[in-house]
């Protein structure tokens, strides 16, 4: 299946099935990449030995220069450094302003790959070739950054891609908890936007953890095209865009407080999620609504409590760094009901306090 993300003047596709690496040069060929400048892959230790070789050999095949960069796995690579190091890989492999940048991972790379393509001679293009769950999100919308050592995503551009090619044979080899992690944010899609989506997560749940290649597909195109329609209303989130932040002020925290990596970012999220729906329950919204969302992450085998030694106050001032609180009061977003938040200006500090202890 090809979607299509629509930007004003400009579009990109979304190709999303099975055995695409074997056809990647058709693909960028399609999408105007010219065969004269080198192309730059950028991957991770994980995944260079998994699938780098198929990806090189198709496009050398197909008439393309390659040069291929391997970063190490994990969350600290989204750092300047690292950043650095690729900039020289580019200028030492002569990569010139026709050139594209291809990032063969999950978000991290692509995150990492996609702001050297937006800052390397002023941008160039940028193929997004994803490889976990999670990366449905991550690689649609055009949001690429680095980490500061203070805050996460602190440096970083607006740099579309010009594809986005998901052969999804490469989730196949995912560890299962990075499965769960990345169907955190699929049905986060349905939670904000599509109440049938949810609860079409909720009924394939064991069909998506076991990872049923119709049930994949379907509800990676469904996460993808509510994304690219709430992306094409408003790139730069002047507003709605907000709305895909839904879990993410409290998982965020979590994250942090947790120390990166004891909760995946999905995982943070699906808690954030739970505390957003009981507070939207609390303010007037949907019977059911905390206890429906609940019910949906469980059967999705994700977090909805918290560990009752997490400090509620180093959650709150993590939270603080995020997001302001002006006057005790933050932006936040809430359920109103499965399917609709509002993006509330006037929740109180103290309220979210007093959700984050009914969670431990
Ligand atoms: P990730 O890129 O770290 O991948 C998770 C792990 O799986 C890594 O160890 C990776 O090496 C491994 N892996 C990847 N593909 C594999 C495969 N096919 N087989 C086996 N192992 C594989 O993490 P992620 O969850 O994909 O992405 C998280 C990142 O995405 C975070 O940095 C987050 O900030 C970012 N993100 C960005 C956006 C955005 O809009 N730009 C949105 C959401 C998340
Ligand atoms: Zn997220």
């Amino acid at each position: 299946t090809t979607l299509t993300v629509e930007l004003g003047e400009r579009s990109y596709p979304i190709v999303i099935g099975g055995g695409l690496l074997d056809s990647a040069a058709e693909h960028l060929r399609a999408v105007g990449v010219p065969d004269k400048s080198p192309l730059m892959i950028v991957t991770d230790d994980n995944v260079a030995p998994l699938y780098l070789e198929k990806l090189e050999s198709e496009l050398t095949n197909g008439g393309y220069r390659v040069v291929s960069a391997v970063v190490p796995a994990g969350e600290a690579t989204k750092s300047l450094t690292v950043y650095n190091d690729l900039i020289t890989q580019a200028i030492e492999a002569g990569l010139d302003r026709s050139s594209a940048i291809l990032a063969l991972g999950g978000g991290v790379v692509g995150d990492l790959a996609g702001y050297v393509a937006g800052t390397y001679m002023r941008g160039i293009r940028f193929i997004q070739v994803p490889t976990t769950i999670l990366a449905h999100d991550s690689s649609v919308g055009g949001k690429v950054a680095v980490n500061h050592p203070l805050a996460k995503n602190m440096i970083g551009v607006f740099h579309q891609p010009e594809l986005v090619l998901y052969d999804v044979d490469t989730l196949s080899t995912l560890p299962p908890r990075e499965v769960r992690a990345g169907l955190s944010e699929m049905v986060k899609h349905g939670l904000i936007w599509d109440r049938a989506f949810a609860g079409w997560c909720w009924d394939n749940a064991p069909r998506l953890l076991a990872l049923d290649p119709e049930a994949l597909i379907y509800g990676l195109e469904k996460g993808c095209a509510i994304k690219a329609q709430i992306v094409s209303r408003d790139e730069r989130e002047n507003d709605l865009r907000a709305i895909l932040n839904l879990g993410h002020t409290l998982g965020h925290a979590i994250e942090a407080v947790a120390g990166y990596g004891r909760f995946l970012h999905g995982e943070a999220i699906a808690v954030g999620m739970a505390a957003a729906a009981l507070l939207g329950e609390e303010r007037g919204g949907e019977t059911g609504l905390y206890g429906e969302t609940m019910l949906m992450l469980r059967a999705l085998e994700l977090p909805v409590t918290l560990p009752e030694d997490m400090d509620t106050e180093a959650l709150m001032s993590a939270m603080q760094r995020d997001k302001k609180f002006r006057e005790g009061k933050m932006v936040y977003i809430v359920p109103t009901e499965i399917g609709r938040v509002e993006i509330a200006n006037d929740v109180e500090a103290d309220a979210i306090r007093d959700i984050i202890e009914r969670l431990k």
